[in-house]
């Protein structure tokens, strides 16, 4: 897909690498590049360890990254000025797995949700009030919740009120992490509405992070395939499911559950071995020790992020080009979570 707008944030080169034991290297991020424009919402996914987290997690500048650069709206984030870096972090808001662990258990929701607008904005008390109400309605939380505290609201309500402080200070950028792992599918479903229909009306951009595909399908409109710390697959959604380029993604895609348990009819792929560690990735290609169409070359040289098809980047010697035909009914459990996901309302 190629787009003419300018990318709102634009990543290069990103690494993030934590020092362990004696002289040892921990390479969570190891080199990714990706743009995000205006108004879309790319998806993250990959296994634990993959370093979805941490990518958010430097996006937002809760970690420091080791290399690379982060440039939103046309900015290096390293190149401002305290108060840009001030602004900055109202334009990035983040929400979190756990909402429960991210909001303080002694503050009531009217506090927690006008916190953000209390420290950046000059609102006054009354107006603050008035526009906590007004989040409140937008993600469909009562009003006369306003005086309860977090422990008195299901995992559901308690990611509403999460993503009421997210949206308050009318960020361009929300990291999701995870934001819907924690509960049950058809919650889920009412959340991720929740934040297609906010997307619309506050013209917001995601980054919408998950190890749940059929989620990430739902709401993106391109995808990130991230394995050891690096991405090797990206693309619309579309045609990742279509035709995807990556064996792991074809191994991601064959591993949704069908909707009927009885069902044996299908090819999956199962991975041999376990996932390597990010202290000691694999020479060449670092899906090779797991890959089944590994050869000598992918021992030797490392694939590079490279364009098959418009907008479509993947980074293997031997790529699939769409022959996955009897691999890939993971589509069939894919469509059947989009029915649950689309019949839920927000
Ligand atoms: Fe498999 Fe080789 Fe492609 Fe890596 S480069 S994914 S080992 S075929």
């Amino acid at each position: 897909m190629k787009n003419e707008h300018p990318p709102l944030l634009s990543v290069q080169g990103l690494k993030k690498h934590f020092e362990i034991g004696e002289k040892q290297l921990l390479k969570a991020v190891d080199g990714i590049d990706f743009t995000v424009v205006e108004g879309e919402t790319l998806g993250i996914v990959g296994e634990s360890g993959c370093g979805k987290s941490t990518t958010g997690n430097l996006l937002i500048n809760l970690l420091e990254k080791t290399e690379g650069k982060i440039i939103l709206n046309g900015k290096d984030m390293d190149s401002l000025t305290k108060e840009e870096v001030r602004n900055s972090r109202a334009d990035i808001q983040m929400i979190f797995q756990d909402p429960f662990s991210s909001l303080n258990p002694r503050m009531r929701v009217v506090d927690i949700i006008g916190e953000p607008l209390k420290t950046h904005t000059k609102m006054k008390k009354s107006e603050i009030q008035e526009e906590v109400f007004k989040l409140m309605d937008a993600v469909g939380l009562d009003r006369s919740y306003g005086k309860r505290y977090p422990h008195e609201f299901s995992g559901g309500q308690r990611q509403r009120i999460g993503i009421a402080r997210a949206i308050a200070l009318r960020p361009k950028l929300i990291i999701c992490d995870e934001p819907v792992s924690a509960l049950d599918v058809s919650i889920q479903a009412q959340v991720l509405n929740l934040l297609i229909e906010l997307q619309k009306e506050f013209n917001l951009t995601f980054i919408f992070i998950a190890h749940g595909l059929p989620a990430v399908k739902y709401i993106s409109d391109r995808i990130a395939v991230m394995y050891l710390g690096k991405i090797v697959e990206i693309t619309t959604k579309d045609q990742l499911f279509e035709r995807p380029m990556h064996p792991y993604t074809v191994s991601l895609v064959s591993a949704v559950p069908l909707p009927d348990p009885h069902r044996r009819d299908r090819e999956r792929v199962i991975l041999e071995g376990d996932i390597p560690s990010n202290v000691d990735i694999p020479s060449g290609c670092r899906f090779r020790t797991r890959c089944p169409y590994a050869e000598k070359k992918c021992e030797l040289i490392e694939p590079e992020l490279i364009e098959m098809e418009d907008g479509h980047f993947a980074a293997c010697h031997f790529p699939l080009n769409g022959n996955t035909s009897n691999l890939l009914s993971g589509e069939e459990g894919m469509e059947n979570h989009e029915g649950i996901f689309a019949n839920e309302t927000k």
